[in-house]
């Protein structure tokens, strides 16, 4: 079995490059597809796996090295899963993550004063796939459960200032980036991972 010495991080997301860099051991050296000039492909899949699975083949064979890539997003239960596996693409719609978040706690607020209910449930989901140059590849998938309430905090990246993990006060955009980092969809979709690939480092 090959270990590991190198491999692509297949985004050009930087809050989402750094996570990602951050789990995998300090020994491999980190690549970003900026660094080879590569351009992320469309996300045509229907689902986060499909994309993970898209992105990693793409990145794999236009870098010739092994690739790990993720497809992540967040899911709010009144809003039927929206924007899901569309929220990057929500944030261009909207003119940025402020707007997009904005755009979120009003639909949420106007869902529960319609139905006079209190449905705030979310989840961060993110699939991680790892692909081979022989085109072996390994899939897993991370969720973490929590509410939209209000937009709080500068820290992390996209929609971390309007998610609150269940059983926690603070927002990922208030939490410290060593907390959040340490329960977040990506870390539990990377544990699920590491089990089966931790030969290979
Ligand atoms: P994609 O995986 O490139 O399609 O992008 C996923 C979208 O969800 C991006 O807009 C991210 O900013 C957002 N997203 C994914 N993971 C997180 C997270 O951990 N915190 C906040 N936003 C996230």
């Amino acid at each position: 079995m090959n270990k590991i010495s190198k491999i692509l991080i297949g985004s050009n997301n930087k809050g989402k490059f750094k996570e990602i860099s951050d789990l995998l051991p300090q020994s491999i050296e980190k690549i970003s597809p900026a660094k080879m000039g590569i351009k992320s492909p469309e996300e045509t899949g229907k689902t986060f796996l499909e994309n993970a699975e898209l992105k990693a083949d793409f990145f794999c064979k236009q870098s010739k090295m092994t690739t790990i890539a993720d497809d992540s997003g967040l899911e709010v239960s009144c809003l039927n899963g929206e924007p899901g596996i569309l929220s990057a693409r929500w944030a261009d719609q909207y003119g940025g993550f402020d707007s997009a978040m904005l755009e979120i706690l009003k639909r949420v607020r106007h869902f529960n004063s319609k139905k006079k209910i209190k449905d705030t449930n979310a989840r961060f989901i993110c699939a991680l796939t790892i692909q081979w140059t022989n085109g072996k590849k390994i899939s897993e998938q991370g969720t973490i459960e929590g509410n939209i309430i209000s937009k709080k905090g500068k820290n992390g990246f996209g929609y971390d200032a309007i998610f609150t993990p269940k059983g926690y006060k603070k927002t990922f955009g208030e939490m410290e980036y060593n907390k959040k980092v340490l329960i977040d969809h990506r870390f539990v979709a990377f544990k699920k991972l590491e089990k089966k690939i931790k030969d290979y480092f």
